[in-house]
C-alpha cells in the first residue's frame, strides 16, 4: 500500500528565511542543515535518506523512472519521478506550485505542477508512464498538496489569456490563475479520484511561499509504494 507526506514548515533547524524544516539545496540555506533536515524527513517517513530520490526541477515535462539501477547520487532534471520500486520515496519540492502525488498498486509518482508545468503537459506526461505499465485511471488516486490559490496568483494580462485560453478551469477572479482548479479539470478529465489538503502556501504562514517572502524554503511532498 502506498504512503505519503506533505511537510510545512515546521520541525527542521534551518534559521530565516528559511525556518525552519527548508528541504531545498539550491535557495541559499546553509547545506548542513539542509541535510540535517532531509535526515529528520527520512526518520519521519521511516526510510534511509539514501533511499529517497529528490529532482532538479525546472518548470518541463520530464519525467524519470527509479528503478534497480538508480543511484541516490544521479540528481535528475525533471518534474515528476515514477517508480514501480518498493522501499524508495519520491519527492517533489515545492513553495507555491502544486506537489501532485499519485498513488496506485504498483506504481506511484511525485509530481511538480506549477503554471508552466501545467502547460507543458508534465501530468499527461507521467499518466502516459502509468498507462505503459498498464494502470488504468480507475486504479490511481491524486493527492493534492498546499499550493497558492486563486485570489493569490495574479498574472499579466497576455499571460492570464494564454493559460485560461488552454486550460480554461485555470481561469479565477482579478487577473489571478487558478492553477489547482486546472489541474482538478484535468484529473476529473481523466476520471481520477482526487483530494486535495486545500491550504494556500501564500495565505497560510506555515508553508513556504516564494510569492509572499522571495527568498525562503522549500517544503516537500514525499510518496512511496
Ligand atoms: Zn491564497
Amino acid at each position: 500500500m502506498s504512503r505519503s507526506l506533505f511537510t510545512s514548515r515546521e520541525g527542521g533547524v534551518s534559521s530565516a528565511p528559511y525556518e525552519s524544516f527548508n528541504l531545498a539545496t539550491h535557495v541559499g540555506d546553509e547545506l548542513t542543515k539542509v541535510i540535517e533536515n532531509r535526515e529528520i524527513l527520512a526518520e519521519r517517513f521511516g526510510i534511509n535518506l539514501e533511499n529517497i530520490f529528490f529532482m532538479n526541477q525546472v518548470h518541463g515535462r520530464d519525467v524519470a523512472v527509479i528503478d534497480e539501477n538508480s543511484r541516490f547520487s544521479e540528481l535528475q532534471t525533471v518534474d515528476a519521478l515514477f517508480t514501480t520500486r518498493k522501499g524508495v520515496a519520491l519527492v517533489v519540492l515545492i513553495a507555491d506550485c502544486i506537489p501532485l502525488l499519485l498513488h496506485s498498486e504498483r506504481a506511484v509518482a511525485a509530481v511538480h505542477v506549477g503554471r508552466q508545468g501545467l502547460v507543458k503537459g508534465v501530468f499527461e506526461a507521467t499518466l502516459k508512464l502509468f498507462q505503459t505499465h498498464g494502470i488504468t485511471s480507475g486504479e490511481m488516486r491524486a493527492e493534492l498538496g498546499p499550493s497558492i490559490c486563486g485570489q493569490c496568483y495574479e498574472v499579466g494580462s497576455a499571460m492570464y489569456e494564454d493559460v485560461t485560453k488552454q486550460i480554461p478551469a485555470s481561469a479565477s477572479e482579478n487577473s489571478c490563475l487558478n492553477i489547482e482548479a486546472a489541474l482538478v479539470s484535468l484529473l476529473e478529465e481523466e476520471g481520477i479520484a482526487w483530494s486535495s489538503m486545500g491550504e494556500c502556501t501564500a495565505h497560510n504562514d506555515a508553508y513556504f511561499s516564494y510569492r509572499r517572502d522571495g527568498v525562503t524554503g522549500r517544503q516537500a511532498g514525499v510518496i512511496t509504494l
